[in-house]
């Protein structure tokens, strides 16, 4: 039957949701198109915070009372993973929802490069445009800074921000492809963008939007407004956290002054682990292991909010692996729009684990890849760590197992004890290096000491 044809009404499409029960015989998306629901989408993706770097993630000194609000009055997922320890082939996944291997991004891209997302590639903004959104990116995008791959070229209808890591030079501050000031001024970047980003969701009140913000910060070199500078007791770090709560809260104040908070699904989550070498200019992965650059769970596993009133919950928590490829097909099916056609994507739908608590994750498998090397695999409670295999066809070492329920930390390798989860997992890993191309399992490195400590002190 035609999406068009049938009569179905709000209550209806959250049902269908929330149960993932297709009324009438039509999937839910088809439900969404059907009842005219076009919900708007604001995604906030901070640059290298850490697993524990929110106060309701457990930072001991930080304080993000936007946050924690936000999180109070939607969903907190425990298990979220972006597809990179680095941010442009993470920032690929997001925007894509396929593994960053299949997306031309595998590693940072620099200001020397002259390259971005393959060609063909779509974007959540290319979806969502077909469905008559609106549609902006404010922030650090890192998926190419020359034309053809800047964010006008990929469904957003206007840019604003640094178009690559703030480290770099010459950093300018671009307004869709023009560059407007170099080097940026930091110290107000996120002043500006959140500007912005109320500009924005106030000029697009009466319509769809999608609002994506990447945040520059909390990439070093850390900079701050002076209205921020010495307030938090996580020092220089914990003021730009600090600053980018403000800013939140800015943007869920604004959707509650417009009367849209009902309408919009809030996402709030980071592109990779913390850069634990920075020390005390970045940030904590606790309780997890290592941070940024790492197939461990502190460069992979990142704190993650999302709130919609009246469809999310309050004061829920998903436990379940969830991931920032899912986004795409999540929002398409929520808008009512096609998929991207001529290849498959490897998010899934998570529209029922974001307004059913009890829901189970569709992720038999997530493969942690870095680089073009897929080193870990999770499956259920289980990960493993693989190693490659040697001239003798066998692993160069034996792979690990952890049991991220009992041991969210990964310190205890439990592989001897279950052989069998190891084997399911190992072939699990092979399958998806079979799907989704690259090599499999991490060499086998010669210690050398460490310079610097896995894990700062806890802020
Ligand atoms: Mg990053």
């Amino acid at each position: 039957m035609p999406a068009d044809r049938v009569s179905v009404n709000r209550r209806d499409f959250l049902k269908a949701v929330a149960g993932g029960v297709a009324a009438a015989g039509l999937p839910a998306w088809a439900l969404a198109k059907a009842a005219g629901e076009r919900p708007n989408f604001v995604v906030i993706f901070t640059d290298d915070q850490g697993y524990q770097d929110i106060g309701c993630f457990g930072a001991p000194k930080i304080k993000t009372p936007n946050l924690d609000r936000m999180a109070a009055e939607g969903m907190k997922f425990t298990d979220f993973y972006v597809a990179a320890p680095v941010c442009s082939p993470s920032r690929a996944a997001l925007l894509t929802g396929c593994y960053p291997i299949r997306t031309g991004v595998t590693r940072v891209l620099f200001p020397r490069d002259s390259t971005g997302l393959k060609p063909g590639m779509k974007t959540i903004a290319d979806v969502l445009k077909t469905r008559g959104y609106a549609t902006a990116c404010i922030g650090k995008w890192h998926l190419g800074h020359k034309p053809p791959h800047l964010p006008t070229f990929h469904g957003f209808d206007s840019y604003y921000g640094i178009p690559y890591s703030n480290d770099m030079r010459p950093t300018p501050l671009m307004r869709n492809t023009e560059t407007v000031e170099e080097p940026a001024n930091q110290a107000t970047l996120t002043q500006r963008y959140t500007r912005e980003a109320v500009a924005f969701l106030k000029a697009n009140r009466d319509k769809p939007f999608f609002l994506y913000v990447p945040h520059t910060m909390p990439h070093v070199p850390l900079a701050v407004s002076e209205a921020f500078k010495g307030k938090s007791a996580g020092g220089l770090y914990g003021d730009v956290i600090e600053e980018i709560d403000w800013s939140t809260g800015e943007i869920l104040k604004t959707l509650k002054d417009l009367g849209l908070d009902s309408q919009t699904l809030v996402i709030y989550t980071s592109d990779n682990g913390p850069w634990l070498s920075k020390r005390d200019k970045g940030g904590c992965s606790l309780p997890l292991r290592d941070g940024k650059f790492s197939t461990y769970e502190g460069g992979f596993r990142e704190p993650c909010i999302m709130r919609w009133p009246g469809t999310i919950p309050p004061a829920a928590v998903c436990a379940e692996t969830a991931l920032t490829m899912d986004l795409l097909p999540t929002l398409a099916r929520l808008a009512g729009a096609d998929l991207p056609a001529g290849y498959k994507l490897n998010g899934k739908d998570i529209s029922t684990l974001m307004t059913n608590p009890g829901a189970k994750t569709p992720h038999e498998a997530f493969f942690y890849y870095r680089g073009t090397t897929l080193e870990a695999v999770r499956s259920g409670k289980w990960k493993a760590i693989l190693y490659a295999k040697g001239a003798d066809g066998l692993p160069a070492k034996p792979h690990d197992l952890y049991d991220l329920k009992a041991d969210i930390g990964e310190k205890i390798n439990v592989a001897a004890a279950n052989p069998d989860v190891v084997t399911r997992l190992a072939a699990l890993a092979e399958a998806g290096v079979q799907a989704n191309g690259g090599k499999f399992g991490r060499g086998v490195r010669k210690k050398k000491p460490k310079k610097t400590p896995k894990k700062p002190a806890a802020r």
